[in-house]
């Protein structure tokens, strides 16, 4: 089965995602980390993607998609959550053909809705841990010990798109582009919207309530 967790920066997408690979049987593919991956590798196509994502501007969808696939290419998962894919109405297509390929059925989409002025704040005081792709914020999701990955202790650094204007520009973007995206899920029947300005706590109940109508978790 697929999920996939779609909302505005700083919705909570990545945390709600790690959250959900440890309660569930399921493979978390960030098409974000995938392209920072390719990146940090220095792979084919690094200079272009990073000439998007420092300005906070979309990956053409066909990189997009070549990149995914890729990614998926020996891991055969059962069970997929990708998180911030699709983003624009070309990529539902991707997706489709994706799913389709791995021989997978679209289940639900999950929309984590926040109102404009929580996503300037959250962005503004996220910490990541670039090893383990995992999400922090120094007021609302503080890790155990200061300025350290809870599991892996590497240091937390600021992601180079994190800054107040590539946010702002993120944001932009995925007003422009979402609502086509919601309005092709709508009419699949696979949508599911809810609120996700809670603590971490708060939105993983709201999410687990929608995820165990398709999956048992784990324990
Ligand atoms: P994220 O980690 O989801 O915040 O994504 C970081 C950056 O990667 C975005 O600002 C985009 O530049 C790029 N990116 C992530 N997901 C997508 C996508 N589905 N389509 C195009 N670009 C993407």
């Amino acid at each position: 089965m697929v999920f996939c967790l779609i909302g505005p920066p700083g919705s909570g997408k990545d945390t709600q995602a790690n959250i959900l690979a440890q309660k569930y049987d399921v493979k978390v593919v960030s098409p974000g980390e995938v392209l920072r991956e390719v990146v940090q590798k220095q792979g084919f196509l690094a200079s272009k993607i990073e000439s998007y994502t420092d300005q906070g501007k979309l990956v053409p969808d066909e990189i997009v998609d070549h990149a995914i696939r890729d990614y998926l290419e020996d891991l055969k998962p059962k069970n997929i959550v990708f998180t911030g894919f699709p983003r624009r109405v070309g990529q539902v297509k991707s997706l489709e053909g994706i799913v389709q390929d791995l021989g997978q059925k679209l289940v639900a989409v999950i929309l984590m809705q926040i109102p404009d002025e929580i996503v300037a704040d959250r962005i503004s005081g996220r910490l990541y841990a670039p090893k383990a792709d995992r999400f922090y914020h120094e007021r609302y999701h503080k890790p155990r010990v200061p300025g350290v990955d809870d599991e892996t202790g590497e240091p937390l650094i600021r992601r180079d798109d994190d800054t107040p204007e590539a946010a702002r520009q993120r944001l932009e973007i995925h007003k422009e582009t979402m609502p086509a995206v919601i309005e092709e899920f709508t009419k699949r029947g696979v949508l599911y919207r809810m609120e996700a300005t809670g603590d971490v706590r708060e939105v993983e109940a709201k999410i687990g309530r929608i995820m165990n109508k398709f999956l048992t978790p784990k324990n």
